[in-house]
């Protein structure tokens, strides 16, 4: 999932300095998960605009506004308030704000920046664990991706800088060469670390990217 972050509301304030009335949409997939735009955060939001004496026109909470088709479909049918409105603030990620610019003809405003896509470990922890290359090779690493979770996105063993088990450039965190070693280990796989792997292949998560999958 896409982890997100709520803007500050001051700075949300000033983006929409001038504005008199808004539209809220958000997420009922990520942004509901992160607690950044679900229909609680929406109805949150709606109550501190007004108090700040923004006309809110109307929300949604759209079920994944990632999906650019249900997204259209579901503006189409607030289609009323939303010609009232000024502008559309869209607590999701950038994929959902970009769905619904490009479905409206109005401003629209970035209510979360888009951190990463993460793992949900439990309640409210989020991991980064793929940082979507392209080129995926954690078959050489027990399954377990050093280009993410090594900051220096070492492919050939660790730095030797680690402490204690941590990691040396942030010491909150393990190294992640050490889950690494500890799963081949036990998967018997140890002898793939012989080999030396070239520099990876940046270039392979092109973007824009673009998929069409069964055409
Ligand atoms: S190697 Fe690339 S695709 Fe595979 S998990 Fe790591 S970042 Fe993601
Ligand atoms: S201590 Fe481990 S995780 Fe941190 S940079 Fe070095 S090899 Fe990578």
């Amino acid at each position: 999932m896409i982890i997100t972050k709520q803007k500050n509301f001051d700075d949300l304030l000033k983006m929409m300095d001038g504005q008199s009335s808004v539209f809220i949409v958000g997420c009922g997939e990520c942004a509901t998960t992160c607690r950044t735009g679900g229909e609680k955060e929406v109805a949150e939001m709606s109550l501190k605009l007004t108090e700040k004496g923004k006309t809110i026109t109307g929300s949604v909470v759209i079920n994944a506004p990632c999906l650019e088709l249900d997204t259209r479909r579901v503006l189409r049918q607030n289609k009323d308030a939303i010609e009232k409105t000024e502008g559309i603030l869209v607590l999701a990620c950038g994929a959902g704000i970009q769905s619904v610019a490009e479905a409206v003809s109005c401003k629209v405003y970035p209510g979360c920046d888009s951190l990463f896509l993460g793992n949900v470990f439990r309640h409210q922890h989020f991991y980064e664990k793929c940082s979507t290359c392209g080129d995926c090779v954690v078959e050489n690493y027990g399954g377990i991706c050093p280009v993410t979770r090594c900051p220096k996105s070492l492919l050939n063993g660790p730095c030797g800088g680690s402490i204690q088990g941590k990691c040396e450039v942030d010491s909150e965190k393990e190294c992640i060469w050490i889950m690494i070693y500890d799963k081949m280990k036990k998967s018997n796989t140890l002898n793939k670390l012989k080999k030396v792997f070239p520099v990876k292949r940046h270039g392979a998560g092109t973007s824009p990217g673009v998929v069409i999958n069964g055409v």
